[in-house]
């Protein structure tokens, strides 16, 4: 068979949660990536559209472009050299199993990733409590939508991104999009929005800036950054004031509103306009376009979420949802954009420091003993709760003295990177598996080359909550092998040579088993039903309502007759403005934000290696308002350091008037000078423990003369 006659496959692209359709065409080239992306126009959530990274995304298969065989480290030179397989497990294996013997178990580390998949995440999580038996695993989700997940706990009982379709954001009066740029993070979800307005729907933008996003709005507030808690709760004040509650959906379907209300009536308008920035006139705009329309949503992302106060921002923004009715009901609701490519899933399955598969608690004993007995282990041999994401980084070299990374690359996206940084460096043994020599990988000890979206089947959950196939399109090369092969390898090493079945298949069956009866029930979902439907939303139990087994419709809209607590009401969480763990004084009058620009992804490990890509976008920059460049004397493209107590980065500017002159931005996708994470906060949220990316206080200097040519 030539290429030509040669059948597409069906997947998705490796990137962000969106996790757009596409198919995969053989090439029949000898040399490149071995297939190209064609359109999957049948595939409901982007209708075959693309964004610039997934139609790129197979540049990064081809041979020259990954890394082709394992490295370790040679003793004498100090160099990552090609070595065997079965050398560099060994060695991995020996270096976890003699940091455990001597320093404890939890002097063990394992970090995962919000871009692998399910059948990924729960091995990984499996391996880090069963082969390896430590508490201390959490992954970089930490730093992505923890805030919205811990606050849809709160209010909701269940935590799920989205709970209805996307499609239900064309159909809604009015949307509330707080703190997400998807003109640019997610292109092609962006024509819900148009759609919405074709539609006669109202779209309200909240961002510091005035991004492409922002000027699809037909009103944009632009908050100083870190109050929008402020902000959610001004409006929820003029709800009270103007009486435009819904008091009979208070009454049947929530409870806590009484101390929710006094909360919100301590922030009057005049109070929340000083705080936020923000007239009073726009409050009141805000909330008859949001109220007036016959239903309404408010959809969250990282901006809100990203601070040490992200779980009560994003709970007053559900207040707000509550008190109008606009939840639990078709069309209106709350939701989080979740960002990584199996963020979702990702939070679902066990990789997080206080988690089972299927969303069970780690601390709940009827949990434990269920997915104990799935994993024919004893349930008191299963460690307790570890810690969150940078806690676990900044304990390495301390008493974490070995870590395991899969999928992730800390050097450049945590908080306060150099810190992070030195703390890797510090440790005793790190392995790292990845598709790239990422910055991270560069000082690991142990690279294991795995293999990509594109050679591997496994299933991802969309920001929908819709659990997805990718299909295996092309063989992975000769040197390089599956996580989940890696973990099976290690895990014999260490003397579990059963339960790590490296069949991805074998695993999701085996997920369904442990997420069975679980909040994140995935038991009634099966590759074949994926494939058939394109997609099921969870929970899908074994059985439906009838007790027939394998034809549950899965859930697509969740809460229309009850919320997922114990009574079924919603939780009204009270909550009061506070200012940023770090307002600008007078050594650092200005705030920083940080973001993503269309060109990369996340820490750019991948993105910054596609030709195309890189070109669009070769590098990090620091946005800034025509005034306050004028102040400092900075013109537009000259080198710009930004100093904050942590550190300095250094970037061409780029004046532009769509940003608040008290506010700088910087995309986080590069490291070295322009590293925008060595400026950042890790400042926890206290719920949470999500770093406050989104705020911190610094002060922008000119780069002298001598300085750039030195
Ligand atoms: Fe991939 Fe996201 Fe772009 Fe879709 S929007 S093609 S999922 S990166």
């Amino acid at each position: 068979m030539n290429a030509a006659d040669a059948p597409t496959v069906d997947t998705h692209c490796p990137y962000c949660a969106l996790q757009c359709g596409m198919g995969l065409r053989p090439t029949g080239a000898p040399e490149g990536p071995g297939v190209r992306v064609v359109e999957r126009t049948a595939f409901p959530v982007n209708r075959g559209a693309l964004c610039g990274k997934g139609r790129t995304a197979p540049e990064l298969l081809a041979p020259g472009a990954r890394l082709a065989s394992p490295l370790v480290r040679d003793a004498a030179t100090g160099e990552l050299v090609p070595a065997t397989w079965d050398a560099a497990l060994d060695r991995v294996a020996d270096g976890l199993r003699r940091t455990g013997a001597e320093h404890g178990r939890d002097a063990v580390g394992v970090f995962g990733g919000g871009g692998l998949t399910n059948e990924k995440a729960y091995a990984l999580g499996k391996f880090a409590r069963v082969a390896l038996g430590t508490s201390q695993i959490d992954y970089n989700g930490r730093f992505c939508m923890s805030s919205a997940a811990a606050a849809h706990g709160k209010a909701f009982g269940l935590d799920r991104g989205l709970p209805f379709p996307l499609a239900d954001v064309a159909r809604t009066g009015c949307v509330i999009l707080v703190g997400s740029n998807l003109a640019e993070t997610m292109p092609p979800a962006l024509r819900y929005l148009t759609e919405l307005k074709e539609n006669g729907g109202r779209l309200i933008v909240v961002d510091p800036r005035r991004t492409r996003t922002a000027e699809q709005a037909d009103l944009h507030l632009a908050p100083r950054p870190g109050t929008d808690l402020a902000l959610a709760l001004g409006l929820l004040h003029l709800v009270v004031a103007e009486g435009r509650t819904d008091e009979e959906f208070i009454a049947a379907r929530t409870g806590g509103w009484e101390e929710a209300r006094a909360a919100a009536m301590a922030h009057w308008p005049e109070m929340v306009e000083r705080i936020t920035g923000i007239a009073v006139p726009q409050l009141r705009e805000a909330v008859r376009l949001f109220c007036d329309a016959e239903s309404s949503m408010v959809l969250t992302a990282r901006g809100p979420e990203q601070q040490a106060k992200g779980t009560d921002t994003v709970g007053a923004w559900i207040n707000l949802c509550l008190a109008t009715g606009r939840a639990g009901r078709k069309l209106s609701g709350y939701g989080c954009l979740t960002g990584q490519g199996n963020g979702q899933g990702g939070r679902e399955h066990g990789q997080k420091a206080d988690q089972l598969p299927g969303y069970r608690k780690l601390d709940d004993p009827v949990a434990r003993r269920h997915v104990a007995e799935v994993w024919d282990v004893d349930p008191d041999t299963l460690p307790g709760p570890g810690r969150s994401a940078y806690e676990l980084l900044d304990a390495l070299g301390g008493d974490i003295r070995a870590l395991l990374l899969m999928g992730s690359n800390p050097v450049v996206s945590a908080p306060r990177a150099a810190h992070v940084e030195e703390r890797i460096r510090s440790l005793d043994f790190l392995a790292v598996a990845d598709v790239v020599l990422s910055e991270t990988a560069a000082l690991a000890d142990v690279v294991l080359p795995v293999a990509q979206w594109a050679e591997e089947t496994g299933t991802t959950t969309n920001l929908e909550g819709r659990v997805l196939l990718r299909r295996r399109a092309l063989d992975p090369p000769p040197g390089v092998r599956t996580d989940l092969e890696v973990l099976s390898g290690l895990a014999a090493r260490l003397d579990r040579e059963k339960g790590f079945p490296t069949d991805p298949e074998e695993v999701f069956d085996e997920l369904r088993r442990a997420s069975a009866g679980g909040p994140a029930d995935y038991s009634g979902i099966t590759y074949e039903r994926i494939a058939a439907e394109d997609g099921v939303f969870w929970p899908c139990p074994e059985t439906d309502a009838a007790g027939r087994p394998g034809v549950h419709p899965g859930t697509p809209r969740l809460f229309l007759d009850r919320f997922a607590t114990p009574d079924g009401r919603a939780r009204f969480v009270p909550v009061a403005h506070r200012p940023a763990a770090e307002e600008p004084d007078e050594a650092f009058p200005v705030v920083l934000t940080t973001g993503r620009v269309l060109a990369q992804y996340q820490s750019g490990a991948q993105t910054r290696r596609v030709a195309e890509l890189n070109a669009a976008e070769p590098g990090p920059f620091v946005q800034l308002h025509p005034r306050l460049a004028e102040r400092l004397g900075i013109a537009d493209g000259e080198p710009v350091a930004v100093v904050s107590r942590r550190g300095r980065a250094v970037a061409p500017a780029r004046v532009t008037g769509t940003i608040r002159p008290d506010t700088v931005f910087m995309p986080f996708h590069w490291p070295g000078p322009g590293r925008a994470n060595t400026l950042t906060n890790p400042a926890l949220d206290p719920t949470s423990r999500m770093p406050e990316f989104k705020v911190c206080a610094v002060r922008v200097e000119r780069v002298e003369q001598v300085e750039r040519v030195g």
